[in-house]
Parts: C-alpha cells; structure tokens; sequence
C-alpha cells in the first residue's frame, strides 16, 4: 500500500513520503481535474451577532453537536471525550482536526502544544469587550491558550510561529479565520466567522 501510494507521488510531483496529506490530495485533485469543494463562506461576526444568520441566535444549545476529537485532546490537563460546536460546523471542525493529525502526527501536535484545547461553546461575552464571543453559537474554538494569551502577539505567541502554518492553513481552508493571523491578538482562537 505504502509503495502504491509512493509511485503515484513521483508520477504527480510531491514529496514521495507515503503519506497521502493535503499536498498529495490537492495534486491528485489536480491530476485528475477534480475541483474541491469551494471553501465555505460563513458569515461575518456583525451578521452573527444580529442573531439572524444561519447559526441563529446565541446561546441555543439545541443546535450544538459533540464530536469526537481525532487526536487526544487534553482541557486543563484532563483528556477531552468530545467538544460541542454548532451543526454547521461540526464536519468542518471535524476533517479539519482531521486533517491536521495527517499533517503532523500526534507526537508533533504534542510538540506544538496543538493537543491542548481550550473550550468551544460558552456563552460569554468576548475578552475586553461587552458584546458577545463567537462562543456564544459554538462557532469559535482555542487550542493552546497557555503560549497563547488573548494580548499576546507574533513572535511570542507560539501560534504565529512557521511551523503552525499548515494548522492555520488547514482551519482556513474550511473558511475558519484566525484573530492572530487576521489582527495579530488571541492567538489561541479560530472562529467560523468572518471579520467583515
Ligand atoms: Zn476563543
């Protein structure tokens, strides 16, 4: 199997490593003349918090789905069975993770601190601000928070660092938007919102 996938690398031009990751997929995509699926476009944080996009009003537990991660997730220091999002997302929260694992492996997600996960659904209000948090409708997720404070910028915060570009990638490919690379704040946060 692992030489089958080798010899269809070398034929399609990326790195003949065996593992079939994001960059195999995008150039056997290509190869075959296969379109992905468009990146979704979510709505924007002013449109949510009118309450009247499609993640509906906050707070709404009914719409919230568990998942279960597919790398072990640790929530202060305790390991994750499963993380609440909107429906909406649930899938979009769950290839991603998956992607990622593809990506790095578990031992490096360990290194990189991406097992440690800070919280999804909360109905809160946003850090320094009165108006509420993408928490609020289980669209907004934190994985690292601890090297990743809410007024921590680029280099400090260990999710602006080269290595965690394919994570960001990845997120953004489902049209998940990252504070840290849009604003340079909040690191930690990724959010199925757009900033406007
Ligand atoms: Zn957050």
């Amino acid at each position: 199997m692992k030489n089958d996938i080798i010899t269809i690398q070398k034929k399609i031009g990326v790195a003949a490593d065996g593992i079939i990751g994001p960059q195999t997929i995008r150039a056997l995509n290509n190869a075959l003349g296969i379109t992905p699926a468009r990146k979704p476009q979510w709505p924007t944080q002013a449109e949510v918090r009118k309450g009247t996009s499609c993640f509906g009003r906050p707070g709404n537990e009914s719409v919230l789905t568990a998942i279960v991660p597919p790398y072990p997730l640790l929530y202060e220091g305790k390991p994750v069975r499963s993380i609440r999002v909107h429906e909406l997302v649930a899938p979009h929260v769950l290839a991603a993770l998956r992607e990622v694992l593809e990506h790095y492996g578990q031992d490096e997600l360990h290194r990189l601190g991406l097992d440690v996960y800070g919280g999804s659904y909360n109905y809160r209000a946003s850090t320094g601000g009165s108006s509420l948090s993408m928490h609020a409708w289980g669209i907004a997720l934190d994985f690292a928070p601890a090297a990743n404070g809410y007024k921590v910028k680029a280099p400090r915060a260990s999710l602006s660092h080269r290595d965690c570009r394919a994570w960001w990638e990845i997120w953004e490919s489902h049209g998940a938007v990252s504070l840290g690379r849009e604003r340079d704040y909040d690191w930690m946060h990724l959010q199925f919102a757009r900033l406007c």
